[in-house]
């Protein structure tokens, strides 16, 4: 029926992309949908990743039967997606950046120039960068120096990486109360690299404390099991919502 695809940057109604603080320079003015489409004789439609992941999580797994399900991808940097309905919650990626909501007051600052982003505090880049700064390689040198063998080395009961985590953990709750008073969401799904390393720690992220916009208002927060299938599967169901 038709090609869709996904990329990490602001993308038009008609496909073309602004690469977005220069993530993807050379998708610029470069016409990809027109490509795929001659070359391969089939409609194509090009969206922002992250809101791609999910509407997959929203149509196939987590977020289904849930009316307003927010997925935040925390991989190199930190995604956001809004399904209502079944349907991405606004027609283009107008809120694609909102990782930078600055939830502290030291800290680097982040490469958009404001300090405490939460995109850089929770996505795998920030979890390096703190293990970095506790010399984590020079002390674990067996250890492989990924956000995965932080967390397991965290549940195991290592001292820096649990520093590593509890701050971590404190940041993304922190994160995902603020997003619930903006998008309300009745399902969260959490997917993306850094995910794959949560299952021990859902429950402490269950337990956030939030005000909701009504009394009865309630959500959950799951982990995604779809993984990079999300990505795909939303890509592919532009053409079918
Ligand atoms: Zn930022």
């Amino acid at each position: 029926m038709g090609v869709g695809i996904g990329v990490s940057s602001f993308v038009f109604e008609d496909g073309t992309v602004d690469s977005t603080y220069g993530f993807m320079d050379f998708m610029e003015d470069y016409p990809l949908k027109e490509i795929i489409e001659k070359t391969h004789h089939l409609p194509c439609k090009i969206d922002n990743d992250a809101r791609l992941v999910a509407l997959g999580e929203a149509l196939y797994r987590k977020g289904k039967g849930f009316e307003r399900v927010l997925v935040l991808t925390l991989g190199t940097g930190l995604g956001i997606g809004f399904v209502v309905n079944q349907k991405l919650n606004e027609q283009l990626p107008f809120a694609h950046m909102g990782g930078h909501i600055s939830i502290s007051q030291t800290g680097d600052p982040c490469y958009c120039g404001k300090i405490g982003c939460l995109e850089s505090l929770v996505s795998a880049t920030g979890i390096l960068k703190a293990a970095e700064k506790l010399h984590w390689q020079e002390k674990n040198p067996n250890s492989p120096f990924t956000v995965e063998s932080i967390f397991k080395a965290a549940y195991a009961g290592h001292a820096d990486a649990k520093q590593i985590v509890d701050a971590f953990l404190t940041y993304l709750k922190m994160g995902i109360s603020n997003y619930i008073n903006l998008y309300a969401p009745d399902r969260i799904i959490l997917g993306g690299g850094v995910a794959k390393g949560l299952k021990n720690y859902l429950p402490i992220l269950q337990e956030i404390t939030y005000l909701g916009p009504y009394k009865k208002y309630k959500t959950s927060i799951e982990l995604s099991e779809l993984e990079e299938h999300s990505g795909i599967l939303g890509s592919a169901s532009l053409f079918i919502v």
